[in-house]
C-alpha cells in the first residue's frame, strides 16, 4: 500500500490512512506501507536548499529532502501503534534499499527484503518512507520527484506482493487530469504501455519509472483513492484503476477506444539555435554535451535556415535544466558555430496516447485540425507508435486539453 502526500498531510489524515491499513490487515493480508512526505513538504525543503546554495550539491540536497518521508513514516507507525496494531518504520538505509549514486535521481538496484518479510510474517505492519534509498557509499539518496510510487513498486516486487495499491487523492486514472477537465472519465483498466506513455508525457498520477518497473517485474498495480470511509468497497474488489498487460485487457470486455488519455506537461522549455552549419557532426556537437550533463532532450526539429548550408535547430529540455542548458551551449557557441540562441519557457506539451493508434490513421490530423479551429498554434510535433505530442503556448494548455478531449469523443455524459 502506498499513500501520497495529500493523504499524509497532517495527523488527522494519517489517522484515516492508518484505518485503511488496519482494515486491509484485518482482511487477512500481510502489509507493507510506503509513504510520501506531507503535501508541500518536499517543495518546502527544495526551497531551503535553493536558498542555502543555488548550485546545491545533490548529495546534501538528498539529506535535506529525504527528511519529509522520515517524518511521515514514523508518524504512521506511531498512529498504528496507538490503534493497537504492531507497526514499525524501516528507513531506506535500514532495509536497505540499495540505489546507484546518482543523487537526486537515483535508481533502485536492489532491496534486501529478508527483514521486511520476517517483520510482516510476525504480524507487524512495515512502514517504509518512499523516495529514499542508500548509495553504495552509504549516503542517503532520493529517487527524483514523485519517487515514492517507484519505492512502492520496488518493495512490492521485492516481497513478491500480490498487488501494489497506490492510494492517492483521485479514485483512479482518468482520460485526462480530472482536476482540469470536469468531463474526464475514469478508466477501469489501462495497459502498462499506455500508462508508461501517459506518465512520461506528464500525467503525474504515477511516476514514469514506477510504471516501467511494474511492467518489467510484472507487479499488479492499482491506483485508488485514500479519501474513502468505512462504507467504501475494499481494495480487494478493485474499485480503482488496474494497470494490466495487453493480453489482460484483450481478455476483458472493456471496449477499446482509439485514444486512452490526454496529458499536459508544463515542465519543458524550448530552445532554438539559428543558422547552425548544415554538415555532418553539427547536431552531435549540440546534443553530445547536453547528454554528458545528463540533460534529457525531448522534441527536436531541424529546419532549413534562410542562409544556404545552414539550418535552425529547435529542441525542448526540462525547465529545471534550462539555465544549465543555455550555459553549456553558450560555452560552445564557436565550436557549434550557431548565430543566435533563443529560449522560451512559456510552452506546454500536449499529448494524446492510445494503443488504438497503431491500427487507425487520422489521430494526428484530428489533433492538428481541432487545435487550428481554436486558433492554437503548434510550435513542434513529435510522435511515437502510440502517441502524438505537440508544443503550444503555455496559456492555451487547459483549452487545448478540453477541446481535444471533446474531439476524440472522450467526454463523460453530463
Ligand atoms: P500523490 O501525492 O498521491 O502521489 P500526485 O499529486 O502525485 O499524488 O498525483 C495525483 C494527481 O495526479 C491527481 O490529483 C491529478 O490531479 C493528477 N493527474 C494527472 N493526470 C491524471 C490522470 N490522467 N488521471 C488521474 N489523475 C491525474
Ligand atoms: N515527496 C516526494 C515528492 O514530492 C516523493 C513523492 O511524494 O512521491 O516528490
Ligand atoms: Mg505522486
Amino acid at each position: 500500500m502506498k499513500f501520497g502526500g495529500t493523504s499524509m498531510a497532517g495527523t488527522e489524515r494519517i489517522r484515516r490512512v492508518a484505518n485503511i491499513v488496519r482494515r486491509q490487515q484485518a482482511a487477512g493480508h500481510e502489509v507493507a506501507v510506503v509513504v510520501s512526505a506531507m503535501a508541500g513538504e518536499t517543495d518546502r525543503l527544495v526551497g531551503f536548499c535553493r536558498e542555502a546554495n543555488a548550485l546545491y550539491d545533490p548529495a546534501e540536497y538528498d539529506v535535506v529532502v529525504a527528511s519529509g518521508e522520515q517524518v511521515t513514516s514514523g508518524l504512521l507507525a506511531l498512529t498504528l501503534q496507538a490503534m493497537g496494531c504492531k507497526a514499525r518504520s524501516w528507513l531506506g538505509w535500514q532495509l536497505p534499499i540499495r540505489t546507484d549514486d546518482a543523487h537526486a535521481k537515483a535508481r533502485i538496484e536492489e532491496i534486501d527484503s529478508e527483514a521486511l518479510i520476517a517483520s510482516m510474517a510476525s504480524g507487524e505492519i512495515a512502514v517504509i518512507p518512499g523516495f529514499q534509498g542508500m548509495a553504495p557509499s552509504g549516503r542517503v539518496t532520493t529517487l527524483g520527484r514523485g519517487g515514492s510510487d517507484t519505492s512502492a513498486v520496488a518493495v512490492a516486487a521485492a516481497v513478491k506482493a500480490d498487488r501494489c495499491d497506490i492510494y492517492t487523492d483521485v479514485d483512479g486514472v482518468y482520460t485526462t487530469d480530472p482536476r482540469i477537465v470536469a468531463k474526464a472519465r475514469k478508466l477501469p483498466l489501462v495497459t502498462y504501455e499506455e500508462m508508461l506513455e501517459l506518465a512520461s508525457v506528464g500525467s503525474k498520477v504515477l511516476q514514469t519509472r514506477s510504471v516501467s518497473l511494474a511492467m518489467k517485474e510484472g507487479v499488479r498495480v492499482q491506483v485508488l483513492s485514500s479519501f474513502i470511509d468505512e462504507s467504501a468497497p475494499p481494495a480487494d474488489d478493485l474499485p480503482g484503476t488496474m494497470i494490466v498487460s495487453d493480453e489482460e485487457l484483450e481478455g476483458s470486455d472493456m471496449e477499446r477506444q482509439l485514444i486512452t488519455g490526454i496529458a499536459a506537461d508544463k515542465n519543458e522549455a524550448k530552445v532554438t539555435l539559428t543558422r547552425v552549419p548544415d554538415r555532418p557532426g553539427a547536431v552531435a556537437s549540440i546534443f553530445s554535451p547536453l547528454a554528458e550533463a545528463n540533460i534529457n532532450v525531448d522534441m527536436i526539429i531541424q529546419n532549413v535556415a534562410k542562409g544556404k548550408g545552414e539550418t535552425d535547430v529547435t529542441f525542448t529540455a526540462p525547465k529545471a535544466d534550462l539555465v544549465r542548458t543555455l550555459a553549456i551551449l553558450e560555452d560552445r557557441k564557436d565550436k557549434i558555430g550557431y548565430y543566435r540562441m533563443i529560449s522560451d519557457d512559456k510552452v506546454a506539451k500536449i499529448s494524446v496516447v492510445g494503443v488504438g493508434m497503431r491500427s487507425h490513421a487520422g489521430v494526428a490530423s484530428t489533433m492538428f485540425k481541432t487545435l487550428a479551429d481554436r486558433g492554437i498554434n503548434i510550435q513542434a510535433i513529435s510522435t511515437s507508435e502510440i502517441k502524438v505530442s505537440v508544443l503550444i503556448d503555455e496559456d492555451e494548455t487547459e483549452l487545448a486539453v478540453r477541446v481535444l478531449h471533446t474531439a476524440y469523443g472522450m467526454d463523460a455524459a453530463a
